[in-house]
C-alpha cells in the first residue's frame, strides 16, 4: 500500500532540510501528524514570522530585526577590527567571547572547488570593499579549521594583504576540522588570543 499523497509530499518537503534523510523525514512527518493542534500552529508562525522579521545585516550580513544591526550600530566597537566568519552562527560563537570588541564580516560560506563553490559565490568582493572604505586596520579570518576553511583563510589573505592590511588568523587551540559554531568559549578566548600574522 502506498502512503497518502499529503503525508508524501510532507515527507519530501522535510527531506530537503539540512542533515535529514529519507527515515527521519518520515519521523518527523508522522511526529506531526500526531501532535497537538497548538504545537503544529506555532512551528508554522514561528518559521513565518522568523522569516518575515529577520534580515541580512547591510554592513556586516549578519542576521538581524533591524538593519544596521546591534553590533554594527555599537559605537563602542573597535572600528579597525574585523573578524571574518562563515556563517551568522559563527559570529554568535564569537560575540559571546569577552576579549574580542571589534567588528564582523559574514562570508557566507568557504572556498568549495569540488561543491562548484568558488570566490563569486561568496561575499569577497563586499569584504574587500568593506575593508577600502572603513579603513580597516586588522582582519581576523575566522574561518573554520577544516580544509575548506584553510583554503578560504589563505585565499583571502592573498587579496588582502596588498591593501596594507594586518592579516591575522585564529590560533592555536581550536580542534582541527572543527566547526566555530561548535566551540567553546574558552577554546574562542585562546584562539583570538593567540592569532598569528598570515
Ligand atoms: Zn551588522
Amino acid at each position: 500500500m502506498k502512503r497518502p499523497n499529503p503525508i508524501e509530499r510532507m515527507i519530501n518537503s522535510f527531506k530537503q532540510l539540512p542533515s535529514v534523510g529519507p527515515k527521519m523525514a518520515e519521523r518527523l512527518s508522522y511526529f506531526i501528524l500526531k501532535a497537538h493542534g497548538s504545537f503544529v500552529d506555532e512551528l508554522i508562525d514561528s518559521i513565518k514570522n522568523a522569516r518575515k522579521q529577520i534580515h541580512v545585516c547591510s554592513r556586516c550580513y549578519n542576521l538581524t530585526e533591524v538593519d544596521p544591526c546591534s553590533i554594527c550600530s555599537d559605537e563602542k566597537r573597535e572600528k579597525s577590527l574585523l573578524c571574518v566568519v562563515e556563517t551568522p552562527q559563527d559570529l554568535l560563537s564569537i560575540s559571546n567571547v569577552k576579549n574580542y570588541n571589534g567588528l564582523y564580516f559574514v562570508l557566507g560560506g568557504a572556498l568549495s572547488p569540488l561543491d562548484g563553490i568558488g570566490p563569486d559565490d561568496l561575499r569577497v568582493r563586499e569584504l574587500i570593499n568593506r575593508i577600502k572604505n572603513d579603513r580597516i586596520g586588522e582582519v581576523i579570518i575566522a574561518t573554520d579549521a577544516d580544509s575548506k576553511g584553510e583554503t578560504t583563510a589563505l585565499f583571502l589573505s592573498e587579496q588582502i594583504k596588498p591593501l596594507n592590511v594586518r592579516v591575522t588568523r585564529l590560533g592555536y587551540g581550536l580542534p582541527v576540522g572543527g566547526d566555530l559554531e561548535y566551540a567553546d568559549e574558552v577554546t574562542l578566548t585562546r584562539a583570538i588570543e593567540s592569532r598569528k600574522e598570515m
